[in-house]
């Protein structure tokens, strides 16, 4: 599977086998022209990306969502600091008490695992599968996400690279 920057498409390295999806991470330019930036501008940054992107902390609250996000998610994934991953997909885990990250299920999650670790050593991860049982509006389904995790600074940039409908909930 090719790796190539979210930003200016460039190829980045290989993971995994042979595949037609993309991962994305950050080439070196890329991270640098961020890191220059102000924090402030990050929000307009991840507007450039035409898949969705959510910025978050090492316990998944988001901070910031690009257009995309906000296009498959809802609105309320642009309210700043209120609202974290699991709540953002409808994960039943998170409608529990404590929310999300503190069901007993949470500590085998790979998107608030690939979140904190990418968190706690800097380094990217590419190509994460985490699958969650939402129980939203839309009533209830198991779904696969795809993602890769990048670190910006103090945040996470969370790269949904795809959400795949599972076999129906027994
Ligand atoms: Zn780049």
């Amino acid at each position: 599977m090719r790796v190539e920057c979210a930003w200016c498409r460039k190829y980045l390295r290989d993971v995994g086998p042979v595949s037609e999806s993309v991962s994305h991470g950050i080439c070196e330019t890329c991270r640098d022209k961020l890191m220059r930036s102000v924090p402030v501008s990050i929000p307009r940054l991840i507007e450039t990306f035409d898949f969705p992107v959510l910025l978050v902390d090492n316990d998944v609250v988001i901070h910031g969502a690009n257009s995309a996000a906000v296009a498959i998610l809802g609105r309320r994934v642009a309210v700043i600091g209120n609202l974290k991953g699991g709540d953002a997909i409808s994960c039943e885990n998170a409608a529990g008490e404590g929310g999300c990250g503190r069901s007993p299920h949470c500590a085998g999650c790979v998107l608030r695992n690939s979140v904190a670790a990418t968190h706690a050593d800097g380094r990217p991860r590419q190509n994460m599968v985490s699958r969650h049982r939402l129980d939203g509006d839309t009533g209830r389904r198991d779904v696969a996400v795809r993602i890769s995790t990048e670190k910006v600074g103090e945040m996470v940039l969370l790269m949904v690279e795809d959400l795949v409908e599972e076999a129906a909930p027994r």
